[in-house]
């Protein structure tokens, strides 16, 4: 029996093929970078025909390292970067624009045109989304504004769109399957999370015709199988997942209340909230977790913080405190604790659960006895105090309490951080002994559709841990510094005004 599963994971910065074994253990990666197109301030692109060029070159690198037969391969599973838009021509499978990347706030203009009728929340109780320029719809809209042509093409069936789930099927399957998933689907402010389908109306108000959008399909059942002549030819493709989802169904965050938080450059926590759709009061986003075959779809929270990995980054970068990013614990463990130095990094402004854009950022307590040791400290501990913020937030809106918090990601590897991010939360925090959560997640939803894997409770078998830190704070400590965090967060709201922008024009 075939037992190999074959993840794809297309991302923001490169595509990766990783095939794993029966047990979940890593056999072969391959991994392949692409160009970030950056044509003027605030627009990134994609060349779409070089994600597809690079997918199947990592597919048959990755078959090649794993020195395995096609035959020996059960299904493909794929995961990729959410809301990010390509549009083709369905008759020469060529794209007529480059990609628009979910980071791209072109369409701001649309954007606010939108919300100056019903504000941002305007169609947050059918999509769990907030109106922003990261979901898909203002990119589709300014596709079919800005290319001659496009809207009448589009409807007249002439052009497809796709995130790059649906534009890889679609090539894979030599033009012949056109899906996403609800978990894609649940980004692009088009779709209904209750009937998890496209809804009219929003179709209407974006002026995006339907005949250009895909089936929306379950996230673990067979859409179809890699062409002739392909790499994997005949493989079933059987599992599609965007990123931060995949990353849960990974870390076999299934049910309600479980959870999992990445720490990369920015911070993405998602908790779980079973069939239940819980419509967020403090700034998180309701999504689709995942949803198997014709099972009820599974939904979750998810809150995002923009600024985590990357103060790492700039304290190497732009403060030429430390040569590279894991240096930071060395330099944190020069002092016992920060100090009372503490560190808000809204370089932004503050998303979930503040949502303050007149926020920047501030490094606060200091006296004269604060050192780099201590600004390395309060650089980590800003991370999981920002955590505790979006938790909160969490606990919040569904009235329970987190049992326990899965991480993964560049910055778990970090003992400090991890200590720190369970005693401020006062939750035990475990890593997996396979942190490439995101590419399992996709190799377990394929392998679940094709009998690979039996059924949740075989995948939950299969996660193994490889650490835990429990905490050892009080909770009078915790409380107090929590809430010298939050007064810190106060300092840094109502920053920008018109003398602060007209000294930054
Ligand atoms: P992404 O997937 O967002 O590119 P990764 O999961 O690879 O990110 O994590 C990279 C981030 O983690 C970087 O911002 C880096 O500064 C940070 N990082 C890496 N190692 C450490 C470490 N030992 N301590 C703290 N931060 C780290």
């Amino acid at each position: 029996m075939a037992v190999h599963v074959i993840a794809l994971d297309q991302g923001t910065t490169s595509t990766r093929a990783i095939v794993f074994d029966h047990a979940g253990e890593i056999v072969a990666t391959s991994q392949r970078e692409h160009e970030q197109i950056l044509p003027r301030a605030g627009w990134v692109e994609h060349d779409a025909t070089e994600i597809r060029d690079n997918t199947l070159w990592v597919l048959q690198h990755a078959l090649d390292e794993a020195a395995i037969d096609v035959s020996d391969v059960a299904a493909l599973g794929i995961t990729n970067q959410r809301e990010t838009v390509i549009v083709w021509d369905r008759a020469t499978g060529e794209p007529i624009h480059n990609a628009i990347v979910w980071q791209d706030t072109r369409t701001q203009a649309k954007v606010d045109e939108l919300a100056r009728d019903g504000g941002t929340d305007r169609f947050a109780a059918q999509t769990g989304l907030p109106l922003s320029t990261y979901s898909s719809a203002s990119k589709i809209a300014w596709i079919l504004d800005r290319v001659p042509g496009a809207r009448e093409r589009a409807g007249r069936g002439e052009l497809l769109f796709g995130t790059p789930d649906t534009w890889l099927v679609w090539n894979l399957t030599g033009g012949s399957v056109h899906v996403t998933d609800v978990t894609n689907a649940s980004r692009t402010l088009l779709m209904d999370l209750r009937t998890l389908d496209w809804d009219d109306e929003l179709c209407r108000i974006w002026d995006i015709p339907r005949a250009m959008l895909p089936e929306v399909r379950s996230s673990s059942e067979v859409f179809g199988s890699i062409a002739e002549g392909l790499p994997a030819a005949g493989v079933p493709i059987a599992g599609i997942l965007g990123d931060q989802q995949a990353a849960t169904f990974g870390q076999t965050a299934f049910e309600a209340g479980e959870s999992k938080n990445t720490y990369g450059t920015g911070n993405f926590l998602i908790v779980g909230t079973g069939t239940d759709i819980v419509r967020s009061q403090n700034g998180l986003i309701t999504t689709v977790a995942y949803r198997i075959g014709d099972e009820p779809a599974r939904y979750a929270l998810e809150g995002s913080i923009a600024v985590t990995g990357s103060l790492v980054q700039w304290l190497r970068d732009n403060l030429g405190l430390i040569a590279e990013s894991s240096d930071v614990e060395r330099l944190a463990a020069t002092v016992e604790d920060n100090g009372g130095a503490y560190f808000v990094p809204a370089f932004s402004g503050l998303f979930a659960p503040y949502w303050r854009p007149d926020a920047r950022g501030a490094l606060v307590g200091l006296t004269r006895f604060v050192n780099k040791g201590h600004i390395a400290r309060a650089a980590l501990e800003s991370t999981a105090f920002q955590t505790r913020d979006v938790i909160d937030a969490v606990v919040e809106d569904t009235g329970t309490t987190l049992p326990e918090l899965r991480v993964d990601g560049g910055m778990t590897r970090n003992d400090t951080l991890m200590q720190f991010q369970a005693d401020v939360l006062g939750v035990t925090v475990i890593r997996p002994r396979i942190t490439e959560t995101t590419a399992l997640g996709a190799a377990f939803a394929a392998g679940l559709a094709t009998g690979v894997w039996a059924d949740l409770d075989e995948l939950r078998g299969l996660w193994q841990e490889d650490r835990r830190w429990t905490p050892t704070m009080d909770e009078e400590q915790r409380e107090r510094r929590y809430r010298v965090w939050r007064k810190a967060v106060s300092k840094s709201l109502d920053w920008t005004d018109a003398d602060t922008e007209a000294l930054d024009a």
